[in-house]
C-alpha cells in the first residue's frame, strides 16, 4: 500500500464534503491492494480536511489494525464486500441525503435517468436493515449487492463500489443526484422511467466511453 493509495483517501474524503455528500466526520471509504493484501481506510472520528496521509488507517483483509489511526466502525462493510467481489477495488459509503431518503422510505431507486446505469443495474434496491458497524450489516450489504455497483441501506445510507476509488466515487456522486432528480420529479408530477433497452444502450455507451472513473458524459 503506497502513499499515493492513502492520499487519495484524504483527497477524496475532502470530495465528500465538497461536493455535501456527506457532513461533518460521516461516511467512510477504503482501497484495497490485493497484491499486498491490504486494505487502507478512513480513520474513525478524524475530520477529513485534517486528515493526513499517515493518518489512514491500514487493515488486513481480515481486519486486523497494522498501521495508522484506528479504522472506521464501518470497517466490516468493507472488508465483506472485498471478499465477495474480486473486481472491486474501493469502496465508498455515505449519508448523502437524497439517496438516504430513500433508503428511509424503504424505497429503491427506479431507472428515471440515464445515470443510473454507472451502477450496472437497472434499479438501486434496497438492503434491510442492520445495526451500523456490526458484521450482520456488512453481510447483508454485501449481499443485496449482488454484482452491481451500489446499493441503498434501509434507515442508513448508501454503499457504492468500483473498479478503483475514482470510479466507486464517481458511483455514489451521480446515484445520490439521480435520487435527487427523482424526488424532485415525483413530487412535481409522476417520474417517467426508462425501458430495459435504454438502460443498456445506456450502458453500452458507458462501456465504449471507458466512462467508469472519467468524466460525467
Ligand atoms: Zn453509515
Amino acid at each position: 500500500m503506497d502513499d499515493r493509495q492513502r492520499q487519495e483517501i484524504c483527497d477524496y474524503g475532502c470530495r465528500l464534503l465538497a461536493d455535501r455528500l456527506t457532513t461533518g466526520t460521516g461516511g467512510n471509504l477504503s482501497v484495497i491492494d490485493r497484491h499486498e493484501g491490504v486494505i487502507a481506510i478512513s480513520p474513525s472520528g478524524i475530520p477529513y480536511p485534517d486528515l493526513e496521509p499517515e493518518d489512514v488507517s491500514i487493515i488486513t483483509r481480515g481486519g486486523e489494525h497494522v498501521a495508522g489511526r484506528p479504522p472506521s466502525s464501518e470497517w466490516q462493510l468493507h472488508t465483506t464486500i472485498y471478499e465477495q467481489r474480486p473486481d472491486v477495488g474501493a469502496v465508498v459509503h455515505t449519508h448523502s441525503r437524497y439517496a438516504t431518503t430513500l433508503a428511509v422510505l424503504g424505497e429503491e431507486l427506479p431507472p428515471c435517468h440515464y445515470l443510473i446505469a454507472v451502477s450496472g443495474a437497472d434499479r438501486i434496491r434496497v438492503a434491510p436493515y442492520a445495526t451500523f458497524g456490526t458484521a450482520e450489516l456488512a453481510r447483508i450489504a454485501a449481499e443485496h449487492l449482488g454484482n452491481d455497483w451500489c446499493i441503498l441501506l434501509a434507515n442508513h445510507g448508501l454503499l457504492a463500489a468500483g473498479r478503483t476509488l475514482t470510479a466507486a466515487y464517481n458511483v455514489a456522486l451521480y446515484i445520490e443526484e439521480v435520487a435527487e432528480i427523482h424526488w424532485h420529479a415525483r413530487l412535481a408530477g409522476t417520474p417517467q422511467l426508462l425501458s430495459a433497452a435504454q438502460l443498456a444502450a445506456a450502458r453500452e455507451r458507458f462501456a465504449s466511453y471507458g466512462v467508469r472513473g472519467a468524466g460525467k458524459p
